[in-house]
């Protein structure tokens, strides 16, 4: 089974994850701690423990960089010249804990651009249907997003204080309030995992047993855009 891909980042190598897919060769990755921490490639580079992060941000062209997942929400991010990537991962901890806002603020400061300049995806996680939980989840989000959590919870009528929300449009939304341009946030790969058992692993389907996704995204070669430049100036 090949990676998902998504139309917006077609500028730059990328794949969400499928069972099976272990991701490019020399990819780096961080030790994934649902926090808000970023790292660089190069902080990953060469070290026997990679570090405690669920940002990894890289600037140096066909590195590719990669988080992995099993219902947890992956974002891949790119500017819009390709330059500059990100891969973000995504849990109800790392959202509280503002990992969306820590992985766009280091893709900016990285790129030195601004936010209507980021294109944006969200991979295969588990979806509105399946994802059930209480309030130790329901009340940070709930902080964090005020009156419009509602619009992304549904109450589950057999089991009370129990919701089922929707963690991807939790996500975007949070993508939205930081500035990327709402036809900038793809979600052409944004499968539930727990419901597609053929391509996806799933820790609420399969427990400890469950693999994980790996989902990758890599800046391209500076020159071949200079390159591009010239041939349309000329
Ligand atoms: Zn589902």
């Amino acid at each position: 089974m090949n990676p998902l891909e998504d139309p917006l980042l077609s500028g730059v190598a990328h794949g969400f994850g499928v069972r099976g897919f272990e991701g490019p060769a020399g990819l780096l990755q961080p030790r994934q701690v649902h926090g808000s921490v970023v790292v660089s490639a190069a902080d990953c580079r060469g070290r026997r423990e990679p570090p405690d992060a669920d940002v990894i941000v890289c600037a140096e062209s066909r590195q590719p960089v990669a988080v992995i997942t099993a219902d947890c929400v992956p974002i891949l991010m790119t500017t819009s010249d390709g330059a500059a990537v990100a891969a973000i991962h995504a849990g109800w901890r790392g959202l509280a804990a503002g990992v969306v806002q820590a992985g766009v603020e280091a893709l900016l400061r990285l790129a030195d651009c601004s936010p209507g300049s980021i294109r944006a995806a969200i991979g295969p996680h588990i979806g509105p249907c399946c994802y059930e939980v209480d309030a130790p989840v329901l009340e940070p989000l709930q902080r964090l997003f005020g009156e419009r959590f509602g619009l992304f919870r549904r109450a589950v009528p057999t089991r009370p204080g129990r919701d089922r929300i929707d963690l991807g449009g939790l996500v975007r939304e949070a993508l939205l309030d930081l500035g990327v341009p709402e036809d900038a946030v793809g979600q052409a790969a944004a499968a539930c995992t727990r419901c597609d058992s053929e391509r996806f692993h799933s820790y609420r389907r399969d427990g400890k047993r469950a693999g994980r996704l790996v989902h990758f995204i890599a800046a391209r070669n500076p020159a071949v855009g200079s390159e591009r430049k010239t041939d349309i100036q000329a």
